[in-house]
């Protein structure tokens, strides 16, 4: 069995030669390492081989991890469904949201984020594929929602996050990744004054590298790194 160091440096190699042959720069492009449902020997081991972000799906799951490692020992990265009565603790514990997908869950973490004077970077998680199963607002409700999230004091929208449809071979979720460039480029054609558009949260361990062909700056990537979930 390959251990977590052997992993990232299998990972952060790929991510450096698929940069390379698309003509962009590596650095670019953050790596998460997805820690859901893994436990802090773990995480602690992916910080020691050099991780330096980490995205968790599960609040409590999550807040008891960070107690322990240090809520400054990494980048924290949510990345699950988040309801608006553990938004509290979602705005304490993270450096991001991927999932802003209502303007209700939205309207909440602004709400708590002024309560710690914080501006809580987010991104807005776009359906992609319309998929019923899937979170994430339509994508023609985006731009409405951002319009309204642009008007928030304590919310900063830093890019948006999708999650395609399943395909055994990634080279189909292709058109997915560019629908999600596409409307960033409307969105950026908005010139909403507090919208950035730095980041693109796509990719996971099987179509990472389309990902960032197309333009991804944050992969998410779980079962390479840290092996299947049981
Ligand atoms: C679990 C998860 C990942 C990681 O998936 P892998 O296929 O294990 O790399 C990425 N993004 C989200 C939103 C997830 O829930």
């Amino acid at each position: 069995m390959s251990s977590i160091k052997d992993n990232l440096d299998k990972i952060n190699k790929q991510i450096i030669e698929t940069a390379k042959s698309c003509g962009r720069r590596p650095e670019k492009i953050r790596l998460i390492a997805v820690s859901k449902r893994k436990n802090l020997e773990a995480i602690m081991e992916g910080i020691k081989a050099g991780a330096k972000h980490f995205g968790e799906n599960y609040i409590q799951e999550a807040i008891d991890k960070i107690d322990k490692i240090g809520k400054n020992s990494a980048c924290w990265h949510f990345i699950g469904h988040l309801q608006s009565n553990k938004v509290k603790f979602a705005v304490k514990y993270f450096d991001y949201i991927h999932t802003v997908d209502t303007i209700k869950l939205a309207r909440e973490i602004d709400k708590q984020a002024r309560k710690i004077n914080k501006i809580q970077k987010i991104l807005v998680q776009v359906n992609i594929g319309e998929e019923d199963t899937k979170s994430g607002t339509s994508i023609e409700d985006t731009i409405q929602l951002i319009t309204q999230i642009s008007t928030y004091t304590n919310m900063a929208v830093k890019g948006l996050m999708c999650i395609p449809p399943y395909f055994s071979d990634p080279d189909q979720a292709r058109i997915y990744f560019q629908q999600l460039v596409r409307i960033k480029e409307k969105i950026l054609n908005q010139k909403f004054e507090t919208v950035s558009m730095e980041h693109l949260s796509m990719g996971m361990s099987n179509d990472f590298k389309v990902a960032i062909e197309e333009g991804s700056t944050m992969i998410r990537i779980g079962t390479s790194i840290f092996g299947s979930r049981d």
